[in-house]
């Protein structure tokens, strides 16, 4: 009898440490840990030595194939799934849009008819939720929706132009209902009254340029959005996520509420981490390229997000791609609050974690694996077949060569898109193989899998597993 694959010799990161330990796979998924010499012949060996062999990656925010502010990026799923394979991730919960007179079901359907075909990694959902207009219903229709495996959903406190903005009653109301269900309920946080109405002020004194997107949502707008939502999350008890947090506070205010054993999470993106409001300025080439909400912020913010990400502040690192390309960002520049918001980033989160983290700044493994794949695993409802490498769990593996370095260039990327926010940066820290269920799909940095191998994946929250993020 042999076994489908074994990969030897590499550093693995497993839930309890970092090991040198070989893996064994068999029918797509991991049979055993330990040593070479106990296990069966293989049909195919990898060497990973020299290499640090960690759970596929898991992105806990991507937008494929979006309709935002009036565009839909011309990336389709295969194209942005492949990316994310390259870039070692190998499960995204991407967000589905309710479509106004439309249910959640609905959106699930549309999303996942288009992933089905085209996925290259696995996949879920969080619907977002954009017609509340019968309420009743909509609380109604979101059983229907955790029944079939999809424990979150999204609201958001700003967004009132393109109808993604939730009322305090209604956030109330669906916090309420997710209680009954088990759910979680993600947050984009930031007060829209505020915000959107300083935007309008700005507009009218002629402030139209990029750097006044940031002006017009300041840290504050989001901290109090984050802490309204944090007050509903503890009256309500509900598990609450609140998604891309970018501030110094945030993830201080999210973890004044976890200290008291509430379930609230804090995300954070790729991109808050590494980039400032300085790229606001020039307007073109670049300033409008780098429209995304909530805005950039300051160096100071970076770092105090990098201490929250190793204080254990801050839970999941998402990318919160979305592949506008050029032309779609300047067809609407006349003013910042017209630009369509986000930019893509699904190939290069795990690299530039692991390069400004791991190598930069001391960022253990073990938190690295955390942050970029196991918790998102744990919270959204499928840990551990995901998320972890351990004897029945899914081989989802990606053998990462920590020395090799490449440019962050839209020339040297492989997203669906014109332009890169991280143009003329390097990471270090590749995917040499990724690995989905036990099946090689990148080897040596190239995508050799088929779109349409993705599966969806279920996900239940286990109130006794999220305790653990
Ligand atoms: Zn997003």
């Amino acid at each position: 009898m042999k076994v489908d694959l074994i990969i030897e010799n590499g550093a693995v990161v497993t839930s309890t440490g970092v090991m040198k330990t070989d893996i064994a796979i068999e029918d797509g998924k991991i049979s055993a840990l330990g040593s070479r010499s106990v296990f069966p012949e293989a049909e195919k060996v990898i060497n990973a030595e020299g290499k640090i062999v960690i759970p596929g990656g898991i992105d806990t925010h991507s937008h494929f194939e979006l309709l935002f502010m009036g565009e839909r990026p011309p990336e389709n799923w295969d194209v942005a799934s492949t990316a994310s394979a390259i870039g070692g991730t190998t499960t995204t919960i991407d967000f589905a849009q309710q479509e106004k007179g439309k249910s959640l079901m609905d959106a699930v359907k549309t999303q996942f008819s288009r992933a089905e075909k085209l996925s290259a990694i696995d996949y879920t959902t969080t619907p977002i939720l954009t017609d509340l207009s019968d309420l009743d219903k909509v609380l109604d229709n979101m059983k229907e929706v955790v029944d079939y495996g999809i424990p979150s959903f999204k609201g958001a406190t700003i967004y009132r132009k393109v109808g993604w903005y939730e009322n305090d009653w209604q956030l109330y109301a669906v916090l309420r209902r997710l209680k009954e269900l088990g759910g979680m309920m993600s947050i984009h946080a930031e007060n829209g009254l505020i915000g959107e109405e300083m935007q309008a002020e700005l507009i009218k004194q002629g402030k139209t340029d990029p750097k006044y997107h940031g002006i017009a949502k300041p840290n504050f707008v989001e901290d109090l959005a984050t802490q309204t939502c944090m007050m509903l999350a503890e009256v309500l008890g509900t598990k609450t996520y609140i998604v891309h947090s970018t501030t110094r506070e945030a993830p201080n205010i999210i973890a004044n509420y976890r200290r008291k054993s509430l379930p609230v999470f804090c995300e954070t993106c790729t991109h808050y981490l590494v980039l400032t409001d300085d790229t606001f300025e020039p307007k073109f080439p670049k300033g409008i390229l780098y429209m995304c909400s909530p805005p950039l912020r300051k160096k100071e913010d970076i770092e105090a997000l990098w201490k929250a990400i190793s204080d254990g502040k801050v839970q999941t690192i998402g990318s919160d791609h979305v592949a506008f390309t050029k032309k779609q960002k300047e067809d609407h520049c006349d003013t910042f609050a017209d630009i369509p918001n986000g930019f893509p980033g699904c190939e290069v989160r795990v690299p530039v974690i692991f390069s400004e983290g791991v190598l930069k700044r001391g960022l253990s493994l073990q938190r690295f694996v955390e942050v970029v794949s196991t918790n998102a695993a744990k919270l959204f409802g499928f840990y551990p077949k995901k998320g972890v490498i351990a004897p029945g769990s899914d081989a989802d593996i990606v053998v990462l060569d920590p020395k090799e370095k490449r440019s962050l260039n839209a020339e040297d990327l492989h997203m669906g898109t014109d332009f890169s926010v991280f143009e003329g940066m390097e990471a270090t820290g590749w995917p040499t193989f990724t690995i989905l269920r036990g099946k090689v799909i990148v080897e040596d940095g190239k995508y050799v899998g088929n779109p349409g191998e993705g599966e969806f994946v279920k996900g239940k929250i286990e109130d006794d597993i999220i305790k653990t993020v």
